[in-house]
């Protein structure tokens, strides 16, 4: 590589996008001449197979142009992870995160990698949907919710509606790769890190072809994860509540003695225990099953297996071949 021509990296997870590899190849051409000639950068794509079990690989084996390179991971990890092994296998000047499924368009980007270049105090710019009307009221609801409880207490921000569609400088790309969390939260590390970002409102373009890999059951999961690995409020809260509830239990036992001693009548009151044991045990078991969930991170984290397992690498730009960390 040449030592004045700066480099931007775009990495590309992907997974079972073979009706978008033919279309994907050709915008990353579109979108290596206009960084050339608005911006004087050299484009490399690393593209990152995160276990796809149909023939994308080899349509963007077959399809790609420029300099580029393919790693695959040995299964299905996530797209978390699959940037951090696209991160971990790059060395440009910036780094640009991108779908492979066309919904990122090349405008956005250009825009955004304009952003970080005009000026030196930013870190990262990074794409916010400009609405989420696309999404049902409920998923709605609980995204609000969840970003509220999240950011509750926080010395960061984790904003809203931002996904991985960013654009960041070499020292944020090392930062990230810094950051060796198994399980992992993007959105939460970007704002972790500290870096001065700044968003700009972009309309996801419609996905082209194949489907969204993110059913609301992924999504729900996801969230979890977020918690157990940026939050404890979920878990104040708890605690909050369950002394609120020891309180209200604790002075209602004072109420059933005084009857008792004063009336000397015990045996009413059946309903009342029921609602009692069934409310407080279902309640125990919700809560504990919370708790867990922080317990299974804490126990993922605390087994140091890899993050993810390199299974192979092609494409023409291999510079650089670090082993699989
Ligand atoms: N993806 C991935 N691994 C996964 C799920 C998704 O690499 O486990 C890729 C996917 O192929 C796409 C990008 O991540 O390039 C975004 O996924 P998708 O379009 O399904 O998400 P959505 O845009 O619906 O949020
Ligand atoms: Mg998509």
């Amino acid at each position: 590589m040449s030592t004045e021509t700066k480099q931007l990296d775009v990495i590309v997870p992907f997974l079972n996008e073979a009706e978008s590899a033919i279309d994907f190849s050709r915008m990353a051409v579109e979108l290596t001449e206009a960084v050339k000639s608005r911006f004087g950068l050299s484009t490399c794509f690393i593209l990152v197979d995160d276990g796809s079990t149909d023939n994308s690989v080899e349509l963007f084996e077959k399809h790609m142009q420029g300099k580029w390179k393919l790693l695959s991971l040995s299964r299905n990890f996530g797209k978390e992870t699959a940037i951090l092994a696209g991160l971990d296998h790059s060395d440009g000047d910036y780094v640009l995160l991108m779908d492979a499924d066309l919904q990122h368009t090349t405008e956005v980007a250009l825009e955004m990698i304009s952003r970080l270049l005009a000026n030196p105090e930013l870190d990262m710019v990074y794409a916010v949907r400009a609405h989420r009307e696309d999404d049902r009221l409920l998923t709605r609801w609980f995204a609000g919710l969840f970003y509220k409880i999240m950011n509750m207490g926080q010395r960061y921000e984790i904003p809203e509606n931002a996904g991985d569609f960013r654009v960041m400088t070499r020292r944020f790309a090392a930062a990230m790769r810094q950051l060796r969390d198994r399980k992992r939260f993007n959105k939460g590390l970007y704002a972790w890190t500290g870096f001065r970002q700044e968003r700009i409102e972009y309309l996801p373009a419609a996905r082209r072809a194949g489907k969204t890999k993110y059913s609301r059951r992924k999504l729900l999961a996801f969230s979890l994860e977020g918690f157990t690995s940026f939050s404890v409020v979920p878990l104040r809260i708890l605690s909050v509540f369950g002394a609120f509830v020891a309180v209200l239990g604790f002075l209602y036992g004072i109420k059933v003695i005084l009857e008792v001693m004063i009336s000397g009548v015990a045996v009413p009151g059946y309903p009342s225990l029921m609602v009692a044991v069934l409310v407080m045990g279902g309640l125990n078991l919700a809560l504990m099953g919370l708790v867990g969930e922080y317990v299974w991170a804490a126990l993922s984290e605390a087994k140091h297996r890899p993050i993810y397992i390199l299974k192979s690498i092609s494409g023409p730009a291999m510079r650089k071949q670090t082993a699989a960390s």
